[in-house]
């Protein structure tokens, strides 16, 4: 049986009132599933906040960070190392396109992001943007991401999503998960999930509005 995550990123959208609120309208509709993974990546400001809202309702939810430091802790003002994260999330989204294009991250830098995340025991997510994205090693969970569908309302078609999940298994192993991410929402999320290579979903815009994600999750679930 696969497992399906269902990752939740926010981007630069909510504060910590609304993150919070966000938890609990999400919380309590979620139940623990040993095949379903839920992730929520809020920005660093909220991550200790939700981090601990989601302790103290225990919610069956991992907490994301959208980035970190491609370099140890040290002198390097303005980062937030992969060991100042530690304890408060469990998963990195690494090289997103809106960072490589607007923060010209390198897929060099992308892959110093994956060893520190990985010395740190934080599972790095690397979004992909074709086939021809480097995976870098010590990376065993990637989303791909077709520029064009992200936040545009033009999501690939579930059949080219999942023959570019299969060619990135048969590259870089069975043991790779890949995901699907770009214009994911309720009424496409069934589609993309009943692909055989494509372990889950990565979601941006539809995640911010807690009644559609939590619609999302119930679709999953009932899969
Ligand atoms: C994303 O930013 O990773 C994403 C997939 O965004 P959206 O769902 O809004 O297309």
């Amino acid at each position: 049986m696969k497992k399906i995550w269902i990752i939740a990123n926010w981007k630069s959208n909510k504060n910590i009132t609304e993150a919070l609120t966000w938890i609990s309208e999400v919380g309590p509709h979620l139940r623990p599933r040993e095949d379903i993974q839920i992730v929520v990546c809020p920005g660093f400001t909220e991550l200790e906040e939700v981090h601990k809202s989601v302790l103290t309702g225990n919610f069956p939810i991992m907490v994301g960070s959208q980035d970190l430091s491609p370099f140890p802790p040290g002198a390097y003002t303005g980062e937030e190392s992969a060991q100042e994260l530690v304890g408060l999330v469990q998963l990195a989204i690494l090289g997103h396109s809106e960072r490589r294009l607007n923060f010209a991250e390198t897929d060099e830098m992308i892959a110093q992001k994956v060893k520190q995340a990985d010395k740190a025991g934080i599972t790095p997510l690397v979004c992909v943007q074709s086939t021809q994205t480097p995976v870098p090693d010590g990376c065993r969970l990637v989303a791909f991401e077709p520029i064009e569908a992200i936040g545009s309302g033009q999501p690939d078609t579930p059949k080219d999503a999942e023959e570019v999940a299969t060619s990135l298994k048969e590259r870089y192993g069975p043991d790779l998960t890949v995901l699907y991410g770009g214009s994911v929402e309720s009424r496409n999320v069934g589609s993309f999930i009943k692909q055989p290579d494509i372990s889950g979903v990565l979601i941006g815009g539809a995640s911010l509005d807690a009644r559609e994600f939590v619609k999302i999750v119930k679709i999953v679930y009932e899969d």
